[in-house]
């Protein structure tokens, strides 16, 4: 069976990696967009998800690719009527209202894909089985990126709810929760708010695994010329260094792996393969630490930031 796939939000990463991922996959087929200001050519085109929902045009599934604000009302109506769904990263605003999301889509036996796209970075699987049987001693996180170069015009992300810096810092976290062999919690937050937002623009964060290895994370949209995506891991048995986002891994200094990206290819393989055996995967521990780092966040107002 192919999946009839509604997209909803044509934006900057539907362009830029759904449309290509879906195009390229065996078994899910584009049969419609809904969003207000962008169509395609030749494809049934709707203002929002609850017009796409109302029409006769027929999906199986829903990919979300809005900004978080406003996506729990669109992923209420889509499983409402029915439908699979898949959500970019972060899968909502508040922890409580995907929880609940998950809790709909169990009722209703339908698949809720809350992709973490990172975690299809080249190297992650293989970071993973290095370090399933070693000791962790210490974590270190560095993700500094230029947020005029990466998010020019997007005030959503800088609005309640948006996350800020932690729009990129999550994917961090989603890899680190992912390759860790043990669950960590954070101990020490601190988050730097220009005086003109209300969102950070870096965050400096400390966690503690199970077994008391310091985890620490320094979170930056401020920085210019080359951007950093590293994640260095030091073990009782050798040193583990993610970088590039998790897309080239090196262990004691020797690369092993550095791929092409398949990030969204793997997503939508994932997501029709979900749907096939009638499975979710939801794992929310990366938005738990974005949520406990505004918990417990001692918050410090830095220079206005301007576009
Ligand atoms: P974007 O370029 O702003 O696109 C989002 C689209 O959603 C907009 O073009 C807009 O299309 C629609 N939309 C619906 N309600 C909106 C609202 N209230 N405000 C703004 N747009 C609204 O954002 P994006 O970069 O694609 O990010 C979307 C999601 O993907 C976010 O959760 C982000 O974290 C995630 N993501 C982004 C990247 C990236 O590199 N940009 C990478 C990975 C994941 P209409 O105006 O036509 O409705």
């Amino acid at each position: 069976m192919t999946i009839r796939l509604g997209l909803v939000g044509l934006g900057k990463i539907a362009r830029d990696q759904h449309l290509p991922a879906i195009a390229a996959t065996e078994g899910i087929q584009l049969a419609a967009i809904a969003s207000r200001n962008a169509g395609l050519p030749d494809l049934p085109y709707f203002h929002d998800v609850d017009a796409l929902l109302a029409s006769d045009t027929a999906v199986d599934a829903i990919s979300l690719c809005t900004p978080p604000q406003g996506r729990f009302e669109q992923a209420f109506a889509a499983l409402k009527s029915g439908k699979h769904l898949m959500l970019e990263k972060p899968p909502g605003m508040s922890v409580a209202e995907v929880e609940a999301l998950g809790r709909m889509a169990r009722e209703k036996g339908l698949t809720i894909f809350a992709t973490w796209h990172s975690r299809e970075a080249a190297g992650v699987e293989a970071a993973r089985a290095f370090l399933a049987d070693k000791t962790i001693r210490s974590v270190r996180i560095d993700w500094k990126e230029d947020v005029r170069h990466w998010h020019p015009g997007q005030q959503w992300i800088w609005e309640p709810g948006g996350l800020g810096v932690f729009d990129p810092g999550i994917n961090a976290l989603s890899i680190v929760t992912h390759i860790l062999p043990e669950p960590m919690h954070l101990t020490a937050s601190t988050l730097d708010f220009p005086e003109n937002r209300h969102a950070p623009i870096a965050a400096s964060l400390a966690f503690r695994t199970m077994s008391g290895a310091p985890v620490e994370a320094e979170f930056d949209w401020r920085q210019t010329g080359p951007q950093t995506w590293d994640i260095r891991v030091e073990t009782d048995r050798g040193e583990l260094v993610l970088s590039h986002g998790g897309s080239r891994l090196a262990i004691d200094g020797v690369q092993r792996m550095a791929e092409p990206d398949r990030e969204y290819r793997n997503l939508y393989r994932r997501f029709i393969e979900l749907v096939g055996s009638g499975q979710s995967d939801f794992d929310l521990s990366p938005l738990i630490h974005v949520a406990d780092a505004f918990l417990l966040g001692q918050r410090r107002v830095t220079d206005a930031f301007h576009d």
